[in-house]
């Protein structure tokens, strides 16, 4: 639970460190101090955030878009020195992923190579809160059809959860009916789970829509609301989002029941291992105005918007005032000069 960064091993990751790098080519801005968006959303600055931060004990922290960049591997400047810094001011760090690529272990791998020396207990990962979900809420005790990640799999297992369907689709494509009909189905399949899948084919959308034809076959994904992401002039990677709506339209007209954020079942997750948090002193951080800030409303939390991640200025201009967060700011290097 303690977090042992040192200085040593802070300043010997900084110097290996390049320059400020924003998934989305963003370059810093600069804001005017305390400039406020509206009546309940209002700009952190230096002069203002040791007096905010200091209102709470806990922060959730999103982690793409906000610990590193959104493509899972670029480094945000100076994050290493801000977290240290909340940690010494006596600030409970928790870390609350969407992301369906990896597992519980593998973001832990990558807290520490990235110099954080952090609990397991800390990390909130959405394949890991998925099988709990399928586990001890829906009771699931036979077979999950999946149209996911590896890393799915893996938090699957961990639960004993019997699972198939990942990765490259076995049977060979075809639109004819009677190869159709002819293709292996199991019969104790009791949900349905999906998340990210690079494997997505026309196989798998038969499969899933198949599967849930059975009233009471669960359907459950990990999120919905992240589409995609730019990834070079004229590259757009189709997201989660992207892979659920599919299987959704396939199974029209199942209704899916979403498990990661906005949803507030993982606030009730981390509850269970931290069941001492106070909703009036959390203020959820994260770079997505309809995962993380949407989530923080959902739960009841305050919340603040980074955007070094999937969320510019003007879609904050552009958001509702009733969607707005509590605070936005431009990256978490903010605590790392005023703490
Ligand atoms: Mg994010």
């Amino acid at each position: 639970m303690v977090f042992k960064l040192t200085r040593t091993v802070y300043h010997a990751w900084s110097k290996l460190t390049p320059r400020v790098l924003l998934a989305d080519g963003m370059r810093r801005r600069s804001f005017d101090a305390g400039r406020k968006l509206s009546s309940n959303c209002c700009h952190l600055d230096c002069s203002s955030a040791k007096r905010i931060v200091d209102k709470y004990d806990t922060i959730l922290l999103d982690c793409d878009g906000v610990i590193w960049g959104t493509d899972h591997v670029s480094r945000m400047d100076k994050v290493n020195e801000a977290l240290y810094k909340l940690r010494q001011h006596g600030k409970q760090l928790l870390f609350v992923t969407n992301n369906s690529l990896h597992s519980t272990n593998t973001f832990f791998d990558k807290f520490v190579q990235y110099g954080f020396d952090i609990n397991h207990d800390e990390i909130f990962c959405i394949n890991s809160a998925a099988a709990f979900y399928l586990k001890s809420v829906l009771g699931v005790k036979k077979s999950v059809y999946v149209i996911g990640s590896e890393a799915m799999g893996t938090e699957l297992q961990n639960l004993k959860i019997d699972h198939f369907g990942i990765g490259p689709e076995p049977d060979s494509t075809s639109r004819k009916i009677d190869d159709l009909l002819d293709m292996h189905f199991r019969d104790d399949v009791e949900a349905v789970l999906v998340g990210f899948d690079e494997y997505l084919c026309y196989n798998k959308l038969y499969k899933a829509s198949s599967y849930l034809q059975d009233p009471d076959c669960h359907f459950i994904v990990t999120s919905d609301v992240e589409m995609g992401t730019k990834i070079g002039l004229n590259r757009y990677r189709p997201s989660v989002g992207a892979v659920v709506g599919a299987v959704s339209a396939a199974a029209h007209p199942r209704k899916y029941t979403v498990v990661g954020k906005p949803s507030s079942f993982l606030y009730k997750f981390i509850k269970l291992k931290f069941p001492e948090l106070n909703l009036n002193k959390i203020l959820t951080i994260g770079d997505s105005l309809k995962s993380d800030i949407k989530f923080a409303k959902n739960i009841g939390s305050d919340s603040a918007l980074v955007l070094s991640g999937a969320s510019d200025m003007q879609t904050l201009l552009n958001t509702p005032d009733g969607d707005k967060p509590n605070y936005y700011f431009q990256n978490l290097a903010l605590f790392a000069e005023v703490l």
